[in-house]
This record gives C-alpha cells, sequence and structure tokens, in this order.
C-alpha cells in the first residue's frame, strides 16, 4: 500500500512536507520551515511523525521554506540520506547557514526585551553545527536519470527552471508488481526567465502533486529590459538620483545582475554605477558560476561572448559594513541592489532608512511582498513608514515589476499539468498555495476533466 500525508503547504504557500508512506519505507519529500508559524521554534520543532521513521528525504530545491526545517529532522532524530542535485545541496547549506544567523540575531533581539520582562529566552532551532551535520546527509544526483533507492522504489530528479538546482521529483515504485508514478512538481518556474532552462515537461504519472501559488492569477506582459531602461533612465539619468532595487540574494539578484549586464553590454545606457550590497549574494553568484552549465544557452553564449555573466565594468559587490554605509551617500547617480527582497531585515533597510525621504529616490520592486512586512506596506502606497523607531515620510517614489518572479503563473500551472493524459492521471493533489489559488486552478483544471484534490494538512491518502 501507498499513502501520501500533506504535513505541510496544505492550503498555505510554505512550510513544504509531504509524507510517502510505502511497504516498510518512508519518503519524506521536502522538509521546510513553516513560516506561517513565524519560523518559530516551538512550532517547526514539532513534528507529525517520528524523525527516526524516514527512511530518505528528498529535496527538491534549495528555498528555505522547502529545505529550511532538515537539520531540525536531523536535530530529533532522523538518520537517513537526503537526495538532491548538486546545485541544490549548495545552495542549501548557504541558505540554512543563513537562517542560523537569522534566528541568532531574532534570539538577540528577544533576549534583550526579556531581560526587561524576565522572560525565559527561546533556544534557536538550530546550530550551524546541525547545517553541518545535514549537509553531510546530501547525496547529490543529476536531472534526468533515475537513481535506484531500494529494489522497488526509484527517483528522477526533473529541471523545472524556477531556482538554480530545482527539480521536481518523480517517484517510481513497484508496489507488489502494479507500477506505480508519482511526481511532486517542486516549485514551476517561468518559460524564458534570465538565467534558467524553461521547465521540461514532466512524463506521464499514475499521481500528480502539483504547486498552486499563482493559481487564478497572470503574470504581466512586463519587458524586463524596458522596465531597467526606464527605471534607470528616469532615476538616475533625467534626475541625478539613485534606484533602489531590493532583491532576493540567491537566484533574483543574479538574475537581475545578468540582466544589467546585458543592457550595459549593449551600451543603451550610460555606465552608471551599480551596487550588490549583500555578502550573501556574492557567494551565490560563486554557485551559480560554478553550475553556469546548467544556465540556459542563451546565458552560456552570453558567457562565451562577454567572459562573465555576474561581473561589468561599473559593477561593484560591497563586503564590509562600511562600505555598505558609504554607498547609501554615494554622492553620484547609482543603482543599489540589496537584500532582503521584502525589506525585512538586511542591509535593504540601512537604504531606506537613509532614502525614503529623498524625494530623487526611486525603489524598484522585482519580487514579491507577503503581507505584512515593509515591502508590503511600501507597495500599497503608505504615505509614512516607522523603521528603527522612526516615522518617515515616504517621498521616494515607488515603481514594481513581475516579470523576474521565480514561478508560473496560472497559464504556465496549467500548461504543465496538461501535458499529463486526463485518463491515465487518477488525481492531482493541489499544495503550496493559499485556497483561493486553489480553488481557481481546480476550477480550470475540472474543467478539462482531471480529477483534483485539495488535501488537508494531515490527510493520509492512499494512492490505490
Ligand atoms: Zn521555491
Amino acid at each position: 500500500m501507498t499513502t501520501l500525508t500533506v504535513w505541510g503547504a496544505a492550503k498555505q504557500v510554505t512550510g513544504s512536507m509531504h509524507l510517502l508512506e510505502l511497504d516498510n519505507y518512508n519518503i519524506l519529500i521536502d522538509c521546510g520551515l513553516d513560516y506561517e508559524r513565524n519560523g518559530d521554534a516551538s512550532t517547526n520543532e514539532v513534528f507529525p511523525f517520528d524523525p527516526a521513521s524516514i527512511d530518505v528525504v528528498i529535496l527538491s530545491h534549495a528555498h528555505i521554506d522547502h529545505s529550511g526545517n532538515l537539520p531540525t529532522l536531523l536535530r530529533l532524530g532522523f538518520e537517513g540520506q537526503i537526495i538532491c542535485t548538486q546545485a541544490t545541496a549548495a545552495i542549501a547549506e548557504l541558505l540554512m547557514l543563513d537562517s542560523v544567523n537569522i534566528f541568532l540575531s531574532k534570539q538577540r533581539r528577544k533576549s534583550k526585551r526579556s531581560k526587561k520582562k524576565h522572560h525565559a529566552e527561546k533556544k534557536p532551532l538550530y546550530l550551524q553545527h546541525h547545517v553541518m551535520d545535514t549537509v553531510e546527509r546530501f547525496v547529490t544526483i543529476a536531472y534526468n536519470k533515475p537513481f535506484s533507492l531500494n529494489g522497488q522504489i526509484s527517483v528522477t530528479l526533473i529541471p523545472v527552471g524556477h531556482l538554480l538546482g530545482a527539480a521536481a521529483v518523480i517517484i517510481d515504485v513497484d508496489d507488489h508488481h502494479v507500477q506505480k508514478r508519482i511526481a511532486f512538481t517542486g516549485d514551476i518556474g517561468r518559460k524564458g526567465a534570465p538565467l534558467l532552462n524553461d521547465p521540461q515537461l514532466l512524463p506521464q504519472v499514475d499521481y500528480l502533486i502539483s504547486e498552486s501559488t499563482y493559481g487564478g492569477r497572470q503574470h504581466s506582459n512586463d519587458n524586463l529590459e524596458q522596465i531597467l531602461i526606464d527605471s534607470i533612465t528616469d532615476a538616475c539619468i533625467k534626475t541625478p538620483g539613485r534606484l533602489i532595487i531590493p532583491a532576493f540574494s540567491v537566484g533574483r539578484t543574479q538574475a537581475l545582475v545578468y540582466s544589467l549586464n546585458r543592457l550595459f553590454a549593449k551600451g543603451i545606457l550610460p555606465k552608471i554605477k551599480v551596487f550588490v550590497d549583500s555578502p550573501m549574494a556574492r557567494h551565490s553568484t560563486e554557485i551559480y558560476r560554478k553550475y553556469a552549465n546548467e544556465l540556459s544557452q542563451e546565458a552560456q553564449e552570453f558567457y562565451q561572448r562577454s567572459g562573465d555573466l555576474f561581473e561589468f565594468e561599473n559593477l561593484r559587490y560591497v563586503e564590509s559594513l562600511e562600505e555598505s554605509r558609504d554607498i547609501s551617500n554615494f554622492f553620484e547617480p547609482c543603482v543599489i541592489v540589496s537584500s532582503a527582497g521584502m525589506l525585512e531585515g538586511g542591509r535593504i533597510q540601512d537604504h531606506l532608512f537613509q532614502n525614503l525621504q529623498n524625494y530623487y529616490c526611486t525603489i524598484l520592486f522585482i519580487g514579491y511582498s507577503a503581507k505584512g512586512t515593509l515591502g508590503h506596506r511600501l507597495l500599497r502606497g503608505d504615505p509614512i513608514i516607522k523603521l528603527r523607531n522612526r516615522e518617515l515620510n515616504v517621498y521616494a517614489s515607488i515603481r514594481k515589476t513581475d516579470s523576474l518572479s521565480a514561478h508560473g503563473d496560472h497559464d504556465d500551472l496549467m500548461d504543465t499539468i496538461r501535458s499529463q493524459s486526463t485518463e491515465k492521471l487518477k488525481n492531482v493533489f493541489l499544495v503550496h498555495g493559499e485556497e483561493e489559488a486553489m480553488l481557481a486552478l481546480q476550477t480550470s483544471l475540472n474543467t478539462e476533466g482531471y480529477t483534483v484534490s485539495i488535501p488537508q494538512k494531515g490527510e493520509r491518502i492512499e494512492l490505490a
């Protein structure tokens, strides 16, 4: 008997974690941090199963909502291996270590407060040595090559764009001489993304667990290059100001730097200074360089012509905090790319603090900002923003584009699922989306003859 239990990302977008129970063999697909629980130790720390009962973990990609609870799983008794691509292993290590830093800085803030209130201190969810233990469990496999887990089960990873190393997971099971194929889409990227190949179509499967983040929503047809030209022209050339672009350090920053590189190489714009101010961006760029052979044809051709994807004459990576402070007050027009993408923490906050009240500043959003974040408040048009106990008038201009979104939209998700025959595909399980998005996708899929379920968290479903 084979059963599926969705333990995370059920009617929500974080905490991806799916349990496949086969005869005496338990596979956990992803083990992400659940942000809806605020990345809080007390809740992410409790697994609804015994971590020691899991035989193997398969990691679809490195984003922390898919990988970020792996060190906890190990800490609580998991003794198996973690299967993923090489690039995923490298990026996951970087992101999990960054999580440790976030936990520790949260704890420092809390302990300052609790000293005043005499509250007990909470321990961080995991520490650096737990991450290193986790990294030792990675077993990396190539795309599109079936890997045997035991005599009856094999796993294949299929590239799906989204992030370097990201994959859909295909599991082939010989269930008492009945062959079953189960697929998990992971997060599906967009076609024509600046650095990555288009998602590869999945083979025919019996059961499909699909993400649904952008169900019911379409991306705009924004042309990224034109948006960058217009934003730089308006913010830095027509007026001598600065353009601040909040960007997640891994993936989005590399796509942006590569796009700027292409733009300046064409000679359309004068060589305005570009600062990439995020220590983690520097490290993740190294990973993108190392696995450049996995990037799109177009990126590889550009690399052949120009010698580097992520370096150009007027670009500077900022390392030290002093240097970072200096560029906040850099007197020439410039572009500043910094993290965090939703403006919650990171060096971007220094740049905002210095520049929100500056008429000559433009902030260009290139990613999603969740409700409750500073990014969301700025995009909503709040005229006054509270930052570091000060109320700042927002005089900077705000712009946005979704052209660098890492997720496919409704039509992209439909295209992925449509490649499956309605006769052969027994059921589509929707995960990793708000309920509204899932319902929109369900409706479209039902119209085309697919059977679709929206699993409840913890519901055990038999894959007969
Ligand atoms: Zn992702």
